[in-house]
């Protein structure tokens, strides 16, 4: 078993939008990320969505209109980060997470045969 230093956690971050939304098919729109105060992230862009935020923010396409900042929200998982007996540390994002030593962990940080080895003893058991 490795000493767990940091428990898995779940963040939430919320994401900022401005959102143009077409005058007659609501389910037709485009969203940017913006700043709080509503400037579109230009640096978060790709070169096509900026020029189609340029000329949605210059009025250009009279068929979308522009209804503000919306808040979309997002989960992140951080996994738990264990400490071998070798001293490096790891993080445990599935059940089959490996040290840079060589042995291999679970999520709960408890120490497994590596993947070969279980394969062998699962042949050896007929399976
Ligand atoms: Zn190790």
């Amino acid at each position: 078993m490795m000493k767990i230093v940091a428990r898995r956690r779940t963040i939430e971050i919320e994401n900022l939008h401005r959102v143009f939304q077409h005058a007659t098919h609501s389910s037709s729109s485009y969203s940017f990320s913006c700043h709080p105060n509503g400037d579109v992230d230009f640096n978060a862009l790709a070169p096509i969505a900026a020029q189609n935020a340029r000329e949605l923010l210059a009025g250009r396409d009279a068929d979308y209109r522009d209804v503000g900042v919306r808040i979309s929200a997002e989960r992140q998982v951080d996994p738990a980060i264990g400490q071998c007996e070798c001293g490096q540390r790891t993080s445990l994002w599935t059940n089959d997470n490996e040290c840079g030593c060589g042995r291999w962990y679970n999520a709960s940080g408890q120490e497994l045969l590596a993947p070969d080895a279980r394969d062998r003893d699962a042949e050896r058991a007929g399976y």
